[in-house]
């Protein structure tokens, strides 16, 4: 038997790649994490600022919180929550009407259970990838098994099975956007192509803001807008478990069930 039989490289560290490499790993198989930024988290990620007073801020600037339903990806979280790395966000939450610049529903607390990474939504996946090790992904080549080269030319090893979780490793925008090449070429997979380049993709901005003081007149903690064409909703991530500075964040964004979705995939 090869030294490579059991090796997998998973490409990307956002929740789905942690989930997937700490499931391959706790089934004895021998992962090796790749992530291009500069830590895990992916549209889980936190951000760091410092005020003008020196103070440093954190933001949640992808996801805000997320919800769970599907049963096995309860069992995940209540074990992520026993670990520390999760907590319930238990605040009133509501809806803004951009048109008569009121709160017209206020939800109460517990009604949905909200998960947030704690002291960061990054949390969760840098514990998971904690043990891995991670490189930089520039092409692949396949033959019988996954060869990994570097961007600078190094050989990151031989894999017998890849999973990338990243959707531009394979799109060709990042092409428009980098001027390299996808790292992962789909002529190799042409009945994966097509699903590919039919998953939308929707972008959007995000505004970290803090604010010196609490803005009290805020009734909730977070709230989804209506009747706005740029506005989604705003969150108050310094009323999230485990944060200690003050600061506001507000985006614009289509609301989705994404993070319990990349979880589901990568467990089953
Ligand atoms: C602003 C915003 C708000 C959101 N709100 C919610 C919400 O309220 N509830 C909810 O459930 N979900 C929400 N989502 C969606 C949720 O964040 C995502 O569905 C989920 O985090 C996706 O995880 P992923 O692992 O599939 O992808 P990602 O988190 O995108 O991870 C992919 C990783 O792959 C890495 N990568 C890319 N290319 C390479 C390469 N060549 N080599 C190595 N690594 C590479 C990337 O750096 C990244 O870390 C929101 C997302 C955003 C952006």
């Amino acid at each position: 038997m090869s030294n490579t039989a059991f090796k997998v490289a998973v490409l990307g560290g956002g929740i789905s790649g942690a989930v997937c490499a700490s499931t391959l790993a706790r089934n004895g198989i021998s992962v090796t994490l790749f992530e291009s930024a500069r830590g895990p988290g992916g549209r889980m990620s936190q951000r760091r600022e410092k005020a003008e007073d020196g103070k440093e801020l954190h933001f949640d600037h992808g996801a805000p919180f997320f919800s769970v339903s599907n049963p096995e990806v309860v069992r995940l979280v209540q074990e992520w929550e026993s670990r520390g790395l999760v907590a319930e966000w238990k605040e009133k939450f509501g809806f803004f009407d951009f048109q008569t610049l009121k709160f017209d529903s206020i939800e109460q607390e517990g009604l949905s259970k909200r998960f947030v990474g704690v002291p960061g939504m990054n949390s969760i996946c840098k514990a998971l990838c904690s043990e891995s090790g991670i490189g930089r992904v520039e092409w692949l080549n396949d033959e019988k098994l996954w060869s990994l080269i570097g961007v600078d030319g190094q050989n990151l090893g031989q894999f017998k099975g890849l999973v990338a979780s990243d959707k531009n490793i394979v799109s060709t925008r990042i092409a428009e956007v980098t001027g390299r090449v996808p790292p992962l070429d789909l002529k190799l997979l042409p009945e994966l192509s097509e699903k590919l380049h039919n998953l939308p993709v929707r972008p959007c901005f995000a505004v970290m803001l803090a604010f010196a003081e609490p803005l009290s007149t805020i009734p909730v903690k977070g709230f989804s807008i209506k009747n706005s064409k740029l506005l989604s909703w705003a969150y108050c991530d310094s009323s999230k478990p485990g944060r200690s500075t003050t600061s506001r964040i507000c985006r614009e964004y289509n609301r989705s069930n994404g993070t319990q979705e990349a979880i589901r995939r990568y467990i089953e």
